[in-house]
């Protein structure tokens, strides 16, 4: 059985406002299906097997029951970062810095803002999907961890992981590669480089959980479990990984529930107290009923559940 959602989106994300994807219902429960658009069927294959290992097989045992999450910032002005993390309730809290028409001015402000919110003992984390040059992300770093008191870790500085390399022997405050990774082979260039401290791992893009654990394994990276913005469905997969693995020293980035204005479930993985329950939400059929997409955005994702699932390796 698979079913076809469409979700607005509150705020736009990649450049969409209706996050659209396939729930496959398998012995085991429901899997998501949710590949961006522009992404062709190869690129999809590892999207369809995370669906296919929760709809079919389920996941391996957790080996926690509730998974710390961080709160996101987007790049904002600071009050609203303050209010932002105020009410996000998480002792991590990431900040985007390096928005375009911004300056390193901005993104001080606004990490000065979440310190102040969040208190001494919280944890600031700051992204920058790849938008810095080496030289920038040095100055920008070496900035920014001394407006937040000390950084837990800068996510993606620069877009080319040989770069991020460089900028990782110049700067004191861990790396992390986020964007650099979205293949099964990349995090393994990751690890030859030495070019981050940190591996930020998702489980669509990847393959899956067990794919996902193997990965894991194989780098010797502390991870951090992030979501592709999926519905509970598939945030729930993320989870499931983040409870599996052995350690995880890392509050994970699977609070994106908020960005949907709704959910495939009728009770939505959203964390309390910075924490996500370990858990497979139900979907309320309610819910399909009212998300379903339209009759044309249907016949294309069937029509690409089924390229993808015959495309194979060449
Ligand atoms: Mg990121």
């Amino acid at each position: 059985m698979t079913h076809v959602f469409a979700i607005p989106l509150r705020t736009r994300f990649r450049g969409i406002t209706v996050r659209e994807g396939v729930l496959l219902r398998g012995d085991a429960g429901w899997g998501e299906f949710s590949p961006f658009l522009e992404y062709d069927d190869a690129t999809s294959r590892p999207w369809l097997a995370c669906a296919r290992e929760a709809a079919d097989v389920g996941w391996p045992e957790p080996v926690r029951d509730a998974v710390p999450v961080n709160v996101t910032v987007p790049a904002t002005d600071p009050e609203r970062a303050h209010a932002i993390v105020t009410a996000g309730g998480c002792s991590t809290a990431k900040v985007k810095v390096a928005e375009r028409g911004q300056t390193l001015a901005d993104d001080v402000a606004r990490v000065e803002a979440v310190r102040d919110a969040l208190g001494p003992e919280g944890l600031v984390r700051v992204d920058a999907n790849g938008a810095w040059d080496v030289d920038e992300a040095v100055r920008a770093i070496t900035a920014l961890d001394r407006a937040a008191g000390g950084l837990e870790y800068a996510e993606q500085p620069v877009a080319a992981v040989e770069n991020l390399a460089v900028v990782r022997r110049r700067v004191d405050v861990p790396v992390a590669a986020d964007e650099s990774i979205r293949r099964a082979e990349d995090p393994y260039r990751v690890r030859d480089l030495e070019a981050a401290d940190i591996a930020v791992l998702k489980v669509q893009p990847l393959g899956g959980v067990r794919a996902c654990l193997r990965i894991a394994e194989d780098i010797g990276l502390p991870v951090v479990v992030s979501s592709a913005v999926e519905s509970s469905v598939g945030i729930a997969a993320g989870v499931a990984l983040a409870a599996a693995l052995p350690e995880l020293r890392h509050a994970c980035g699977l609070a994106t529930v908020q960005l949907l204005t709704d959910d495939v479930v009728a009770e939505p993985l959203l964390p309390v107290d910075g924490l996500l329950r370990v858990a497979r939400p139900e979907v309320d059929p309610r819910a399909l009923d009212r998300l379903a997409a339209a009759h044309d955005r249907v016949a294309h994702w069937r029509r690409r559940v089924e390229a993808v699932g015959q495309d194979r390796p060449s």
